[in-house]
């Protein structure tokens, strides 16, 4: 038994990387975003975690409550728009918040390895990407064209509001087939979530969660 013990302490202590428990729950996850957002909404962000003290308490550990994968877009970051600050978030941003390997990676790292147990798939109003693909426009920019081409497909006529929530979407679902994302949803550690960002009034909307197409 002591042997058991002591390997289990080994295992678990550094000789190889392990799960994180959850940082805070995937609930309280979502409502300190959206409670940050709306913060930033009403001109009335606190700037939480940028201080000194705080650079120094996350030197050597990193515990973000949640991810997002959003857009590269100069308009939307993410820590601003959620009144957050260091080591809060675990940010992903690449243009049209596109899913590739290397992107699904890092998510499935933080959820996995700093437990981040809240993902937000972020889309925003007049996404240039989206717009391009739409356009046919996609000279220069074939690789994100190319992953976010079929979630346009099933959506003809669609505006661009609806396009980038159909991205959105698909992006959801495609997160949900990593076997470590979806273990980890199962066990309940883990939610993934769309939202839509409005320039104007810098409110995030939680876009409705869809079932599985089977
Ligand atoms: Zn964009």
């Amino acid at each position: 038994m002591r042997i058991f013990l002591f390997l289990i302490t080994v295992f678990s202590f550094g000789l190889i990387a392990e799960e994180k428990s959850c940082a805070v729950s995937p609930a309280e996850g979502m409502k300190r975003l959206l409670e940050g957002n709306q913060r930033y909404v009403e001109g009335k962000m606190r700037h939480p975690d940028q201080s000194k003290e705080r650079r120094i308490k996350t030197e050597a550990i990193q515990k973000p409550f949640a991810a997002i994968l959003g857009c590269s877009d100069s308009r939307v970051p993410p820590e601003i728009l959620f009144d957050q600050g260091i080591g809060d978030l675990f940010t992903v941003r690449v243009a049209g918040n596109v899913l590739g390997p290397v992107e699904l990676d890092s998510i499935e790292y933080t959820a996995f390895y700093l437990g981040s147990c809240f993902i937000l798939v972020l889309g925003h109003e007049n996404c240039g990407a989206i717009k391009a693909v739409m356009a046919g426009q996609t000279k220069e920019i074939e690789a994100v064209a190319s992953l976010i081409t079929p979630a346009l497909a099933q959506h003809p006529g669609a505006t661009t509001e609806e396009a980038v929530k159909d991205n959105v979407l698909h992006v959801i679902q495609q997160l949900k087939k990593s076997p470590v994302l979806s273990k980890l949803m199962q066990k309940g550690s883990l939610d993934i979530r769309g939202g839509y960002y409005d320039f104007v009034s810098g409110k995030v909307e939680l876009l409705p969660v869809v079932e599985e197409k089977r």
